[in-house]
């Protein structure tokens, strides 16, 4: 059992993933379990060049922001457990939260971050209910958001990036995925706010 899993590894996904696993040493997060289904072969990533992102060499490709994150994720966060060469299929309610199922095996969990993109390829069985045109895309684009009310969808189904109605900005979609990540520790923390800052 995930107390929290994420689907996605594009920005939105990692940088979640980055900051629940950086809460390891806070008595709320220690004993949790963190996942992420790190599928990145549709990310808008894979395309993007960056000039125009703050603490991003500019010149710097988006394939590898992706190869970059996965390391970061793997050398600093180790517990949390990246799930490889999978894609989501279907999402279904249970008594103790949510079954995510790939197409290679099932993952019961608590919490689920839906991190996928606004692309309208979205095939996901189990969100199609939650699917409104995106708010703030071009129309002719025919993006998608999962309609939510400060990145919640429904009870422990959050949504982060682009896909949670957010325009697409590198920063933004990261912001996006960060801010979900601190909701999640605050509910881990009894409602009390909380976020993660290393010093000097
Ligand atoms: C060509 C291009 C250039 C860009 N240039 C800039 C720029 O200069 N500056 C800027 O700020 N932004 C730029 N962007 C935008 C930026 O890349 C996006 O805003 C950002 O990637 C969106 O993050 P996201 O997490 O919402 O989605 P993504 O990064 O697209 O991540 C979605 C992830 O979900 C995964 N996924 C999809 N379906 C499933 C499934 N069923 N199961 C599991 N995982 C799944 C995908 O593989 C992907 O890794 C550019 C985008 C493009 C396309």
């Amino acid at each position: 059992m995930f107390d929290a899993l994420i689907i996605g590894g594009g920005a939105a996904g990692m940088s979640c993933a980055l900051v629940l696993g950086s809460a390891k040493d806070k008595v709320y997060a220690k004993d949790k379990r963190i996942g992420i289904i790190m599928h990145q072969k549709t990310s808008h990533l894979q395309e993007a060049l960056f000039n125009n992102v703050l603490g991003i060499t500019p010149g710097t490709k988006g394939q590898s922001i992706l190869d970059s994150g996965k390391d970061q994720l793997s050398t600093l966060y180790p517990h949390v457990e990246q799930i490889t060469k999978e894609k989501v299929k279907t999402i279904e309610k249970t008594e103790l939260g949510f079954k995510v199922i790939t197409n290679k095996r099932d993952y019961n969990c608590k919490l689920v971050v839906i991190a996928v993109g606004y692309t309208n390829l979205l095939t996901i069985k189990g969100l199609k209910h939650y699917v409104e045109p995106h708010p703030k895309a071009a129309i002719e684009k025919d993006r998608i958001w999962l309609k939510n009310n400060d990145h919640l969808v429904d009870e422990g189904l959050y949504v982060a990036g682009t896909l949670a109605g957010w325009r697409s900005q590198f920063a933004i979609a990261s912001g996006s995925g960060a801010h979900v990540a601190t909701d999640i520790l605050t509910l881990w923390n009894g409602g009390q706010h909380t976020k993660v800052h290393d010093k000097i």
